[in-house]
Formats: structure tokens, sequence, C-alpha cells
């Protein structure tokens, strides 16, 4: 019989393993040097003859001009969609209406790669993210409201659901295509028509939208996107023509658009900001928790309002998961948002870097400690690297307020009590993550978490079936499920 030869046991080594250069082609998407307004079914100039630049955040490319609205132009859009509301969307058979939302949900699933690198060209997040996140779920909603646009009568029984009329719908930056399909889906299901303005650095997606509406063959002035600034959004909201205010973005915005529709009859919706508990106990999966705590904060660099920000550990499990935290975190890839194998992209711009530097600087100030995996940064475009700060009290600004950037602040707790009193202990509301093996305590958890939406053993999970939305300071309306449909009715 022949010897087997002893061989010395093998010592894996920590995987290292090195990323080849893996970037989607952007030729896919084109982009025109200009754009306009799109009103009426229409591309139109701006009356004030200003134009804005977007640029790419993870180069500092210039990549279109836009125009600026003013009241004028603003006007103008409101009263197109008058004419379209009035002149037959309200009225045409639901059936024929959910038709033009099926379409609107197949063209985006056809042009989804384009879509995608339009997105994370112009506003930094990693195409994987755009790719597989943000186009399915665009898609996802219009198909789900196409759904409901004929049965209302269902989903509000002898209630007789009238649509409200003329919708101005504002968006941030952080979910540029996604936040127009939640605003514009259900609101043209119920019989509205739309006047939308994109944030004023991630307007493309919105401006190629106007090319699908076309495609769709929706009538004109049914949806109609007017770019621009925070004072276009201001003319918006003041514009005499409008039935509601839908608004996602900052909590400040939020009560300045609350103060100025005080005694108008306009319906309004605000989804603002948050500053979520992730809560993990010490019978949780360990290495679970470590991935739904990074998808709960590193998941679009932290431009999230549902971001998992202050994480909570039970004092019993708190070095082993610190551990286990710190090792992952060093081996997130950071930089070019058109690599596939790109975890965190670029911060949407220079300002919301300067917002996340200062509340970083503030966070080591106060005394927490702070760890940043070693990687390095492209040269130009805007940066940051994955951080998680310990030893933080909830005192310090980086417990309290939102940073919206990739950074988590890490509490401890020793009793289910406290991490439900610590959990709440913010003016905001919006989510929550729990992470248990115990069915009866996730349920004793949600009971008490003043949150909107609460995820048991994940985090940063969107279906269109499922309504979101805030306690608090993170606004109120519910957007999602058969509850969005509700912000888009009224009952005579
Ligand atoms: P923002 O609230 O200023 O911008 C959101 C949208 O509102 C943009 O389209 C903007 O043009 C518009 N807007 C600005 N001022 C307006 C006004 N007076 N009237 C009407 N519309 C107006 O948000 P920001 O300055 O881009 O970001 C600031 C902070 O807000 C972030 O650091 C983050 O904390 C928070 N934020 C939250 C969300 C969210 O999803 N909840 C999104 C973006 C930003
Ligand atoms: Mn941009």
């Amino acid at each position: 019989m022949a010897q087997v030869e002893k061989r010395p046991a093998v010592v894996p080594a920590p995987l290292e393993w090195e990323y080849a250069p893996a970037p989607e082609a952007r030729d896919i998407v084109e982009i025109r040097e200009r754009y306009g307004l799109f009103v009426g079914g229409e591309e139109v100039e701006a009356r004030t003859g200003e134009r804005l630049t977007s640029v790419s955040p993870s180069s500092e490319e210039e990549l279109f001009e836009f125009a600026l609205a003013g009241a004028e132009d603003v006007d103008l859009a409101v009263s197109a969609a008058r004419s379209a509301f009035e002149d037959g969307w309200s009225a045409i058979a639901p059936a024929e209406r959910a038709k033009y939302l099926f379409r609107i949900a197949r063209i985006l699933q056809e042009r989804s790669r384009e879509f995608a690198v339009a997105e994370s060209l112009d506003g930094g997040k990693p195409i994987r993210e755009s790719r597989d996140v943000d186009l399915p779920l665009a898609a996802a909603h219009f198909f789900y409201y196409a759904g409901w646009a004929d049965k209302l009568e269902y989903a509000f029984p002898n209630r007789a659901p009238k649509p409200l009329g003329v919708a101005a719908q504002i968006i941030p930056w952080n979910f540029p295509l996604l936040m127009l399909a939640w605003k514009i889906a259900p609101a043209l299901a119920c019989g509205n028509t739309v006047v939308l303005k994109p944030a004023e650095t991630t307007p493309l997606t919105a401006l190629l939208f106007t090319d699908v509406c076309r495609q769709a063959e929706l009538p004109p002035g049914v949806v109609n996107i007017v770019t621009g600034d925070g004072t276009t959004g201001g003319h918006l909201v003041r514009s005499e023509g409008i039935d509601k205010v839908a608004f996602t973005g900052s909590t400040e915005v939020g009560k300045l658009i609350m103060r100025e529709l005080a005694g108008r009859d306009v319906r309004l919706t605000l989804e603002l900001g948050g500053k979520a508990a992730n809560i993990v106990f010490d019978d949780a999966a360990l290495d679970q928790a470590v991935e739904g705590i990074v998808n709960g904060i590193y998941f679009n660099q932290g431009h999230v309002c549902c971001a998992g920000s202050r994480l909570l550990v039970q004092e019993s499990i708190y070095e082993p998961l610190i551990q286990k935290l710190k090792r992952r975190l060093s081996t997130l890839r950071v930089g070019d948002p058109l690599d596939k194998n790109t975890d965190l992209g670029a911060i949407n711009s220079r300002e919301q870097l300067e917002r996340i530097e200062a509340l970083v600087a503030s966070g080591e100030e106060e005394g927490a400690e702070i760890f940043q995996p070693e990687c390095t940064l492209p040269e130009r475009g805007y940066w940051f690297r994955p951080t998680l700060f310990t030893n933080v009290a909830q005192s310090y600004r980086i417990a309290q307020e939102e940073i919206f950037g990739p950074v988590l602040s890490t509490l401890t707790f020793r009793t289910p009590e406290e991490a439900v009193e610590k959990a709440n202990n913010t003016p905001y509301g919006l989510s929550a993550g729990v992470w248990t093996e115990k069915g009866s305590r996730i349920l004793w958890m949600a009971e008490r978490l003043r949150a909107g939406v609460v995820w048991a053993n994940t985090f940063n999970r969107f279906d269109p079936a499922s309504p979101f939305g805030g306690y608090k300071e993170s606004g109120f309306g519910r957007e999602g499920g058969r509850h969005g449909l509700a912000a888009y009715v009224r009952f005579e």
C-alpha cells in the first residue's frame, strides 16, 4: 500500500480579494448638453432664461445644464396639469388609466440599464444598487399602483373616492427615480395630474422620464416636470392652482412647507428625516446582524432617511459584535459608482460632504471613539470613508442629529426596556430594526417602538405593497400600499 504523504496543515490566510475593475459602460445613456422643462407634454425653455449645472459627484465632471424654473414657469406647469385633469384624465375609464401605468412600468424595465447608469452618474450611488434596488423598485411601484387604478372602490368600500386634482410633488436627491415613482404612481392611479420637482443635484432620471411619458403616450399635461432649486420648490408650494403637496426631504423644509400651507385648502403629506435605532439582542445571529447593520447604514452612502444610524447593542455581546463589524467594514470597497464591485459610491454633493464632515468632527470633539477602515479614495469627487463611532453618549450630536452619510453611532443597553427607551429618545420616528431569535420579543418591541416601519432580522427592505412613513418629526402620511392611495383621494 502506498504511503500517503503527510502534508503540513494549511492555515488559511485572511481573505484579501483583489478586484479587477468591472465598469458598467456609460454610453448606454445619452446625455444631452441641455434640458428644458416638461410642460403640457412638450419640452419648453424656462421664462427665467436661467440654468443650473448637474455634476457627477464621483468625478466633478459637468454632465449637463438644466432649466431653473421661476414662478411664471411653475404657474404654466400647474395650468397644464389643471387642463389635463379637467380635459379627461380624471374622467377616463379607470381601466384605461391603469394601462398607461402598466406601460410606464414596462418601459422602465426595458430601459432599466440606461436609467441605472444615469442614476449612478448623476447622483453617485453604486451601480449595483441603482441596478438591483432603485430600478426594479421604481418599476414595481408603477405595476403595483396600476393594479389599484380600477379597484379604488375596493380600497375604500362604500366611500366613492374621487381624485384631488393637481398634485405638487417635491423630491430629494437620495433616490431620484424611486422617489419619482413613489410620488407619481399613486397620484396618477387615483386620477390626479402632477407637477414634480426633482432635486437640484439629481434631475437626470426625471428628465429622462419625460421620454418614458412620451413613449407611453401619456396624455399631455398629466405629468409635468419643473427643474430648479429650493426657490422653484417654494414657487410650486405657493402656486394657487394646486390641491395637494407631497414632499420628501429635510425636516427643516418640511416645516417651512407646513407653515406656507396653513390656512389653505391644500392637502399635505411629508416624509422627512430619521435617526433610526438598529437594535441587536444577545441571542441574535451575529453574522447576519452584522450584514444587516452594514446594509442599514452604508447602503446608498447612508443617504437614506430610514437608515439604521444608531446601533444599539446589548452589553453582553458588545465586544464580539464590534470586532466583527470592524472586520466587515475593512472589506467594503469605496470608489467608482459605475464599477459593479463598488459597495460605497460618492457623497451626493460637496454641501452634503461638508455637513457630514462637520458632524463627524463634532463626534470626535465630544469624546466618541472613531473607527475608519484603510481605503484609498479617488482623487477627484466627494468621498467619505465608512465610519463607526463607539463610546457615544445619547447627548452627543452624532446620536441625535441626522447625519445622512456613512456614519454609524453605537450605544449599548442591558434590558429590552432600556433599548426601547433609548430607541424612542429622538424627535424622529421613521424606522427601527430588531435583531433577536425570539419571535415574542420582536412583537413586544414592535409594539413599543415609535417608528413607522420596524424591521425584524433585516433592514432597509422595501415593497410597494407595504406602507412607509413616519411618526413625530419624520412626517405624516403613508406612501406605498393601500394606505398610499389615501393621500390622493377625497370623499364626498
Ligand atoms: P432639502 O429638504 O433642502 O431638499 C429636498 C427637496 O426640497 C429638493 O428638491 C429641494 O430643491 C427642495 N426644496 C428646498 N427648499 C425648499 C423650499 N423652501 N420649498 C420647497 N422646496 C424646497 O434637503 P437638502 O438640503 O438637499 O438636504 C439637507 C438634509 O435633509 C440632509 O442632510 C438630510 O439630513 C435631509 N434629507 C432627507 C431626505 C429624506 O429622504 N427624508 C432626503 C434628502 C435630504
Ligand atoms: Mn448631479
